[in-house]
């Protein structure tokens, strides 16, 4: 359904004008009616033909510009409001300019108050509003001469309407409920309102708030005061959300289905300057930051001309191609508008510019485009971040492992750094079978994930067990490491149960390491042993009476307590025997 809002100066009859078209007074606070004044978002509905539209009245005052900004953003149509009898204000160029950034460029211009002046100033002020729209997104909209109090013009500006919501194209995506209020209700918990967007809503539904991260579900929804079960984009609605604490429900927070919208506390943004601040934003200035029913207060650096890193004090839920206005508290001026690029954006300069420049493309395609463009400003993200980001996406140009994505040139880097590495790990360790796969994945660059991608990636790489090689290397025994083996396996096989210390028999450590990682050798303590060896030590320590001590084990094998610590310690280690007190046992 389509969402016509209201704009322009204070006292210019915005209000009036909605409660003569629609017979709903949208000014709802008890201050508002005493003061005559609007301050907060008002709310009222009608028939335009046979479509049912909402409308969103805005405070024009300009201290209340805040809750002007906190409404008209899901606006489909402006209904600009121009009093004929004291024309354009600056108020009136305030609220233009936020439509213009906003890029709103369906609406119609009332030009209210007729009743007071006479046709030729009527003439005249439409004159003069045609020209302010000039350059503006409302460029060439048409301008109806209304008085609320007398009638006129009324049909004139209902069929324009009429004819403007018709043209209307709804923005879709994933439902939306920017909270603008919450309230209890006896009996009922936590209602919260807002102008639904995106997409529909129904009873049961699980949404997820944000910037809290807290799950809930719809108890009731309630729109233009009927409960409803399901209720559709582009209406004021009211969510019955009990499980929501009402502490958290705040404006400026939102509610959304899971996974299409994340929160940061750093945005890249395209900035487009308000008419009049060309340079607003280069300089210093107590910036807000309002995006959706929310503004908070941020610090702006400049990337380049149009592009700025909006910096905030706490996360603020946003998703790539939210729009916003900058607005300077201390010169009490919009002084640009947004569209959100990046929300987790690199801050070097040039890594910044060439994001922005990669987001704007990627931002007129789907939300798996923002995800791909996203992935590629970052070279590695976790897939849910992606979605979050960019509105559900996707990545559709990148290599997935369990929960990452890389882009396909970060992948084809890594498989460069690891071929380079398992090579370099060859030629250090020829007698081995390959570079571990720990190792290989932390040389690739990329988180180990991705380590089997890697491998797959590069016909030079092959698994063998928990390591790789490259170019099919097999480890062997060059002639003089063949050699040092046999007359080792000699001096081992007269040896007997009492060996010589390794360091004495085999000076290359790395043979060492070879021949215990095949099992041809198996090092216990400061020793080496061939297994038949250890098969003979077990035989023997069978045909004791258990339990038996160290002495007893000792004496039987006929050696030395230097080799029998050692030795007994490995028959517990490695299972052979259970060892209890002092007392040890063969196991069965
Ligand atoms: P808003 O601040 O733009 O919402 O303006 P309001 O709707 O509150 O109107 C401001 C004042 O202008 C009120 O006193 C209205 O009665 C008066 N007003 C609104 N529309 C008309 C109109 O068409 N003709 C005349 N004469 N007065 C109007
Ligand atoms: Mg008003």
């Amino acid at each position: 359904m389509p969402l016509i809002g209201t704009a322009g100066h204070v006292d210019h009859g915005k209000s009036t004008l909605i409660a003569a078209l629609t017979g709903r007074d949208p000014d709802r606070w008890a201050e508002e009616k005493e003061r005559g004044l609007t301050i907060d978002l008002g709310f009222a509905w009608t028939h335009l033909g046979d479509t049912e539209v909402s409308f969103v009245d805005v405070p024009g005052h300009e201290r209340f510009l805040k809750n002007m900004l906190a409404g008209i953003e899901p606006i489909d149509v402006a209904l600009f409001v121009v009093a004929a009898d004291e024309g354009w204000s600056a108020q009136s160029e305030e609220h233009l300019s936020v439509i213009d950034l906003l890029g709103i460029s369906t609406g119609v211009i009332a030009l209210t108050k007729v009743d007071r002046v006479d046709a030729d100033l009527v003439e005249l002020a439409t004159l003069e509003v045609e020209e302010r729209l000039t350059g503006t997104s409302l460029q060439g909209a048409q301008v109806v001469p209304v008085s609320a109090l007398r009638g006129d013009g009324l049909d004139a500006l209902r069929s324009a309407l009429s004819g403007l919501v018709g043209d209307a194209t709804p923005r879709p995506g994933p439902p939306t409920l920017w909270i603008d209020r919450s309230f209890s209700v006896a009996g009922a918990g936590t209602v919260v309102t807002g102008t639904l967007s995106g997409g529909s809503v129904a009873v049961g539904d699980d949404l997820i708030h944000l910037p809290t991260g807290d799950r809930t579900r719809i108890r009731t929804i309630q729109s233009h005061e009927t409960d409803l079960t399901e209720v559709g984009p582009g209406r004021r609605v009211a969510l019955g959300v009990p499980d929501l604490s009402r502490g958290t429900a705040v404006r400026g927070s939102v509610l959304t289905v899971s996974g299409v919208r994340t929160t940061a506390t750093t945005l890249l943004v395209d900035l487009q300057s308000a008419r009049g601040f060309e340079d607003a934003t280069a300089s210093r200035g107590a910036f807000h930051v309002h995006l959706g029913s929310g503004d908070w207060p941020a610090t702006l650096r400049t990337i380049d001309v149009g592009t700025a890193l909006v910096d905030l004090d706490t996360p603020i839920p946003v998703v790539v191609g939210d729009r916003c206005i900058i607005r300077d508290a201390g010169r009490r001026a919009v002084v640009a508008g947004g569209v959100v690029l990046h929300p987790f954006p690199e801050r070097r300069r040039r890594a910044a510019a060439a994001a922005a420049e990669r987001l704007r493309s990627a931002l007129e395609g789907t939300p798996d485009d923002v995800a791909d463009a996203l992935l590629e400003t970052a070279g590695v993200v976790e897939l849910a971040r992606l979605a979050t980001a960019s509105g559900g996406g996707v990545p559709q140009r990148s290599v997935v492992a369990g929960t990452l994505a890389a882009t396909r040139e970060r992948l084809e880097a890594a498989t460069e750094q690891a071929v380079a590495a398992a090579r370099a790990h060859h030629r250090e360790h020829p007698l081995r079978d390959g570079i571990p796969k720990a190792e290989l994945a932390a040389a690739s660059g990329l988180p180990p994930e991705f380590v089997d991608a890697v491998i797959n990636a590069r016909p030079e790489l092959e698994a063998i067990g928990a390591t790789v090689a490259a170019d099919g290397h097999r480890p062997g025994l060059s002639p003089s490491h063949e050699a040092a083996w046999h007359s080792v396996r000699d001096l081992l096989s007269e040896a007997g149960f009492s060996p010589p210390r390794a360091t004495e028999l085999i000076s290359d450590g790395e043979l060492i390491h070879v021949l215990t990682r095949r099992g041809t050798l198996v090092q216990v303590g400061e020793f080496l042993y061939l297994p038949d060896t250890l098969a003979e030590v077990e035989g023997v320590l069978r045909t004791l009476p258990t339990p038996f001590t160290v002495s007893e084990a000792k004496d039987a094998l006929g050696i030395s307590r230097k080799h029998a610590v050692p030795l007994m310690e490995w028959c517990d280690a490695n299972g052979v025997t259970r060892r209890s007190g002092d007392g040890r046992a063969v196991r069965d």
